[in-house]
């Protein structure tokens, strides 16, 4: 089969219905039933691939959707989990134990599951900030396992670089997970660039709508397959209903993904010419930090990008709640665009002091462009800005 991207998304996993349905049937079932023992043998003891029980993944609308997803990364398997952090926690629990590394600023989510509650279990966990990333080597020497990391990060569009992380991290026998939810597979490959796991929350780009949430996985088999037992035993598998509705949305994500970075850029060029606006965070603008990296990394810039306001805090929420197209809602990738202000959603947890230290101000409202009209996504934008 063809590797091109717009294909995949359509064709990939879809299974051959005998009714002539060019998509996957939804098949709802819990359970499924066999001619003889030994035909449920073959499927239990994985001679034959085949459906058995649906909290297992092993239903035929899961298993095309995970055909999908593996796909559209480039990976050898993927696993479709019930939501984002269900992958990322079934991914700790399975290859973290030996320790876990976040760089960067990770969703809020991740922080607390990585800064508090892994070392509940006795599992050592370690953040560092893009500025701290020289304390690396000395982690992986002392055999921490894992390295995690969102690139462009959220909200800053901090970028790290894949490829070079990668490496060191092998060089130590340590296994590179990416969060690849702000990208998308559109935009960036984590896989190709040498990561060993791409994680998702594909209640983003890859669901697209807003109207579902799921996560996944995606890897080298013989990585991912020991995942699929935690997931099992943490009954964190994604429903049918789910999988069939993600599949749908999964046959668009390439046309909704380039117009949001099209539209991303036009609103990016927009407010850096804005008087109201002091600074535009937007990996594809040149005098971006992390644009020579993106460039090199990223095949798009995405469709996230967050602007600083002059007259700081007060000044960002008296715009955000200004604005009438962008909802002011958390969440991203959705065909609408979003509004939030990191410093009282995102990021409200954290004290000033620490998104400080993070480089968070107050003045920042971070966007995920949709897919209206970039014209008048912009004027709602100045109307706001005053
Ligand atoms: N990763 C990123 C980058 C996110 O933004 C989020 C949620 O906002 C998650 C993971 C967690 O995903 P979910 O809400 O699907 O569990």
């Amino acid at each position: 089969m063809t590797t091109h991207l717009a294909t995949l998304c359509v064709h990939a996993g879809e299974l051959a219905d005998p009714h002539g349905s060019p998509h996957t049937p939804l098949y709802t079932s819990t359970t499924f039933k066999f001619s003889s023992t030994a035909a449920i043998l073959d499927v239990v003891e994985g001679r034959r691939a085949g459906a058995l029980y649906t909290r297992y993944g092993l239903n035929p609308t899961i298993q095309a959707l995970e055909e999908k997803l593996a796909a559209i990364e480039g990976a050898e398997a993927a696993l479709a989990f019930c939501s984002g952090m269900a992958a990322e926690s079934a991914l700790f629990l399975t290859h973290g134990r030996q320790g876990v590394v976040c760089l960067g600023d990770a969703y809020g989510g991740t922080l607390e599951l990585v800064a508090s509650q892994l070392p509940q279990l006795g599992i050592p966990t370690h953040l560092l900030l893009g500025s701290e990333l020289d304390r690396l080597p000395g982690l992986l020497q002392r055999g921490v396992g894992l390295v995690f990391f969102e690139t462009p990060t959220n909200p800053a569009l901090e970028q790290f670089d894949i490829a070079a992380i990668s490496e060191l991290a092998h060089a130590h026998g340590a296994l590179v997970a990416v969060d690849n939810t702000f990208a998308s597979p559109v935009n960036q490959n984590p896989l190709a660039l040498g990561a060993d796991f791409v994680v998702h929350s594909a209640t983003k780009y890859l669901g697209g709508h807003s109207d579902l949430t799921a996560g996944a996985l995606m890897g080298r088999k013989e990585l991912v397959m020991p995942v699929w037992n935690w997931r099992k035993n943490l009954g964190q598998t994604i429903a049918p209903e789910i999988a069939a509705l993600l599949a749908r949305s999964l046959r668009t994500l390439p046309l909704r993904v380039e117009r949001q970075n099209a539209t991303a850029m036009k609103v990016a060029l927009a407010m850096q010419a804005h008087p109201q606006v002091e600074r535009v965070l937007y990996p594809g603008l040149p005098d971006f930090a992390g644009h020579a990296l993106a460039q090199r990394q990223m095949k798009g810039y995405g469709g996230m990008l967050t602007i600083e306001v002059k007259g700081g805090g007060e000044a960002a929420t008296r715009s955000a709640d200004k604005l009438k197209l962008f909802a002011l809602a958390p969440s991203l990738g959705g065909v609408e665009s979003l509004v939030t202000q990191p410093s009282t959603t995102t990021h409200h947890g954290l004290t000033p002091e620490e998104r400080t230290r993070r480089g968070i101000s107050d003045a920042m409202l971070r966007l995920s462009v949709g897919l209206e009209e970039a014209d008048d996504l912009i004027a709602d934008l100045a109307q706001a800005l005053g």
